[in-house]
Formats: structure tokens, sequence, C-alpha cells
């Protein structure tokens, strides 16, 4: 508890979802949190949620609109946040879209969007805090990217897929080019996770169900987690990990399909 007491911290996308979790356990432990949205209907849950860990944790958090792929925005947003909680010392790249379309009928205006989102926003952010940061000598990013950027999970969205893995190799350029100023560049990178962005996919039962027996953990991880390892990569625990993508889910990416994955394993054992 109390290990970024008085950080200043950015979570971008950060009220809902996994960035609502990252957003509570940096509150929890002790950061002052800026909430980042930008669709006008997710304007109260950020509010809500400011409130909450404000009066739960006894931090300073605000709720910043903008954009995380359009440069005037992001400028804008750190700006406000710079002006209120002072500059930012963890940021969590978390916002991220995977609009569903199957290559085929895929869009160009889809694939730019999700490259705008997913891979852009990331330049755009950290370019605009790593100057702030090589003043202090002192800065903390962290990339929420995915299974899908070491493996293809799902080749049905090659523009998700190979966006997030963009994403963890920008993580490593950065984490050469910012280390000598000590800032530790990172990424998480979760599993399948029951928010918003797969309720429609795991509204099948069996999807749920496959995606569950697919786990090594035979279970989905949970939004949580993924706070709690982005709180570590923020924490001076994780001084020396730089450049590193922490999976968190559950061995998924280490496991390579089985003939023994349709085995009875208790029966086997018997
Ligand atoms: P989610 O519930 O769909 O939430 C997405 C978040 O991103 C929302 O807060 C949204 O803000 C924000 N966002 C989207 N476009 C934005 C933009 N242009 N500017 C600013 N914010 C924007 O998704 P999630 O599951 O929490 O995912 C969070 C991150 O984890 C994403 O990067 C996703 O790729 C990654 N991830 C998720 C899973 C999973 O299974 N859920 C697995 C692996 C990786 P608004 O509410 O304002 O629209």
């Amino acid at each position: 508890m109390n290990r970024l007491a008085n950080r200043t911290a950015l979570v971008t996308g950060g009220s809902r979802g996994i960035g609502e979790a990252i957003v509570r356990r940096l509150a929890e432990e002790g950061a002052n949190v800026a909430i980042n949205y930008t669709s006008p209907g997710s304007f109260e849950k950020a509010n809500a949620l400011r409130q909450q860990v404000e009066e739960q944790f006894q931090i300073k958090a605000m709720v910043v609109k903008g954009n995380v792929g359009i440069k005037q925005e992001v400028d804008q947003m750190i700006d406000e946040v710079e002006k209120e909680l002072g500059s930012v010392e963890i940021l969590v790249n978390n916002a991220g879209i995977n609009p569903f379309e199957p290559f085929l009928s895929l869009s160009e205006e889809t694939w730019d969007k999700t490259y705008q989102t997913n891979v852009k926003s990331i330049f755009l952010t950290s370019q605009r805090v790593a100057k702030n940061m090589i003043q202090k000598k002192y800065g903390k990013i962290i990339n929420i990217t995915s299974t899908a950027s070491t493996v293809v999970t799902s080749p049905v969205v090659p523009h998700y897929i190979s966006s997030k893995a963009a994403a963890a190799h920008l993580t490593r350029a950065l984490a050469i080019e910012l280390g000598k100023y000590n800032i530790n560049v990172n990424a998480v990178g979760p599993s399948t996770i029951a928010t918003d962005m797969c309720e429609d996919y795991l509204a099948d039962p069996e999807i749920l169900e496959k995606e569950i027996e697919a786990n090594p953990m035979k279970r989905l991880g949970t939004e949580k987690q993924i706070g709690d390892a982005a709180v570590f990569l923020a924490s001076d625990e994780a001084m020396q990990v730089n450049g590193h993508l922490l999976m968190v889910d559950g061995g998924l990416t280490v496991k390579a399909a089985q003939p023994e994955d349709h085995m009875d394993h208790e029966a086997a054992i018997r």
C-alpha cells in the first residue's frame, strides 16, 4: 500500500473496463490520478469513479476528455493534467479499440482508426510526457497490449492483433530510447477479460466455455489483475524492468496446441 504516494498518473480510457481497474489500483497505492475518456457517454462514469477514488483513498483525481489518437487533443489533455495534478510521472496507455471486421470486408477507415487509437496514441502521449519526465529523471510508461502482441490469437481481426504487436515493439523501442533518463517503458499483455470490448463475443456460452478451457489456468483473467501488474511496473520494485511485456494471461501464450489438449487428463492419471 502507498507504494505510489503523491505520484501523478494518467490513465487513458480510464472510465471503464481495464482502465477503471487500473485507476482504482493506482489510487489505492496513493497516486493522484487523471482519468481520461473520449465518448460523451463516458463522462458520468469517469466522474463517479473520480469521486469514489478520492473519497476512498484520500487522493486527488480528475477527469479529462481527449481522443488519444489526435495530437491536439492529447496536448490539451496533458496540459490540463499538468495544471491540476502536476507533470505526469506514470502514464498508462490503456485506451484501445477492437472493431470486429473480418479481413475480407475490413475497411481502410477501420484499419486507420485502429492504428490511430492503439498505436499512434502511444507515440503522441509518450512523446508529450517524456519531455517533463526527462527533466525530472523519473518516469513510468505502461502500455496495455495483449496476448495478440506475441501470437496470432484471432486471425479474423488482423488490424487489431497487428496493432497490438506494433504497440509491444514500440514499447521496446521507447524503453531503449528513454531508459538513460530513468524512464521505464513496459507493457502488460492481458488475455480475454469480460469487459465491454468482449461483451458480444463472450455472450455466446460456447465461446465462453472454449475461452476458459483453452486457458491453462481454466479461467478468464480479471481487470484487477491488470491493475496489479500496472502497479508493479509503476513501483520501485520494477526499477530495473524495462522493455518488458508482462503477460497476464494464465500462460496462454506459452502454450502450444498439443494433442493432449484433447485428452481426458483425469482419466489418464487414474
Ligand atoms: P473497453 O471496455 O472497450 O474500454 C475501452 C476504453 O478505451 C474506454 O475507456 C474508451 O473510452 C477508451 N478509448 C477508446 N478509444 C479511445 C480514444 N480514441 N481516445 C481515448 N479513449 C479511448 O476495453 P477494455 O477491455 O477495458 O480494454 C482496455 C485495453 O486493454 C485496450 O487497449 C484493449 O485492447 C486491451 N485488452 C483488452 C482485452 C480484453 O479481453 N478485454 C484483452 C487484451 C487487451 P470511452 O469510454 O470514452 O469511449
